[in-house]
């Protein structure tokens, strides 16, 4: 009989990412619902020190393991920890980011465990004390309803900005046991990590995206969108195509081979909707198009779109929601 859920909190630069945050609510839920303990798992460098903030989302107890050799993710290192924690918490149900990190570190662990795994999961239902979990699948063509077999280790990825948040309550305290476990020394290290200094908003946890595609036409072009992203409080995307022109980096790629991103709203302006870029966007809340092409397949996707000439549309716009914003 399990005696827990647990969920893999993830932890960069001094603090958890908002993603934690999500499967810990999630973690809440499910934990309630099928009579449970909801247990964390930190791994880092000075993860200790930011660990109870994990209780003001309702988790009962934080396994920490703070050590400078888990400075950068490993999965080497890592996965096996994690595997011997869930095990002592005696785990019935696995919560992790869908992050890049996540889902490597969900598939190594759900191959340890012998557990199955749902990646990339949209939705978590629970009936009749069996766990659901959907997932979009074919690049968000058609979504899959996974279930498990009785006394079987359930292991989700949740993917970030989907599953909703509790409002933090600072007056809820989780017990925080530093985890007795072996770090063990992996073949490779992670000697550094570049992070981009641009001070932009990351793309995965957006609450706004503005994209451009080809249609931007140009590098120097992506001014306006930056314009309007930052009336917006947004971030910048982009399609393949304007990556592959060199005139976005491959960190602003959003689709099947870029980041999967679920903002509030996105808008797509001069995108034509193929399939691999929805694969990346498609499951965002609102979705707003920009294109001169009335049959472009984005509109099919859109909630509301618009017929024009971005040049001539983006800066109207923009100035727009600037008076909008200065009579707020
Ligand atoms: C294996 C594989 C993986 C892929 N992965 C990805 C991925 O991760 N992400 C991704 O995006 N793509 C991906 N692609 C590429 C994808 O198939 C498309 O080629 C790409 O998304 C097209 O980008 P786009 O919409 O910017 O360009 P286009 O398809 O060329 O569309 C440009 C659009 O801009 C509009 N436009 C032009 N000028 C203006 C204007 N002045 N005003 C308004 N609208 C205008 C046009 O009407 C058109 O609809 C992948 C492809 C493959 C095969």
């Amino acid at each position: 009989m399990a005696e827990s859920v647990c969920i893999v909190a993830e932890y960069r630069d001094g603090n958890f990412r908002k993603v934690s945050f999500e499967i810990a609510s999630e973690g809440r839920r499910i934990a309630d619902a099928l009579g449970l303990k909801l247990y964390g798992i930190a791994l880092g460098s000075g993860v200790s020190s930011v660990a109870p903030r994990l209780g003001h989302y309702g988790v009962d107890k934080i396994f920490v393991v703070d050590n400078p050799a888990l400075e950068h993710y490993n999965a080497e290192a890592y996965a096996p920890i994690i595997a011997e924690i869930i095990k002592k918490a005696n785990a019935g149900v696995v919560l992790l980011p869908a992050s890049m990190n996540g889902k490597d570190l969900a598939a190594r662990l759900a191959a340890r465990l012998e557990a199955g795994l749902a990646q990339d999961s949209t939705e978590i239902a629970i009936s009749n004390g069996k766990i659901r979990a959907k997932r979009p699948l074919f690049g968000g063509k058609c979504l899959g309803w996974y279930e498990w077999t009785e006394g079987s280790l359930v292991m989700i990825s949740c993917r970030p900005n989907v599953m909703s948040c509790l409002a933090p309550d600072e007056s809820k305290q989780a017990e925080v046991v530093l985890a007795d476990v072996e770090v063990p020394s992996p073949k490779s290290q992670v000697v550094g990590v570049e992070m981009d200094t641009s001070g932009k908003v990351e793309l995965t946890e957006a609450d706004i995206i503005v994209s451009g595609g080809r249609g931007m036409k140009a590098a120097e072009n992506f001014v306006i969108l930056e314009e309007l992203a930052k009336v917006l409080g947004a971030a910048v995307g982009a399609s393949r195509a304007a990556v592959d022109a060199g005139w976005r980096p491959h960190s602003d790629q959003v689709g099947q081979t870029g980041k999967v991103v679920t903002p509030n709203l996105y808008i797509a302006v001069g995108i034509s909707g193929a399939i691999q870029h929805l694969a990346g966007m498609g499951s965002s809340k609102y979705i707003v198009a920009v294109n001169k092409d009335p049959d472009a397949p984005i509109f099919s996707k859109a909630d509301y779109g618009i017929v024009e000439d971005l040049f001539k549309f983006i800066p109207v716009f923009t100035e727009e929601v600037k008076k909008y914003k200065s009579t707020c």
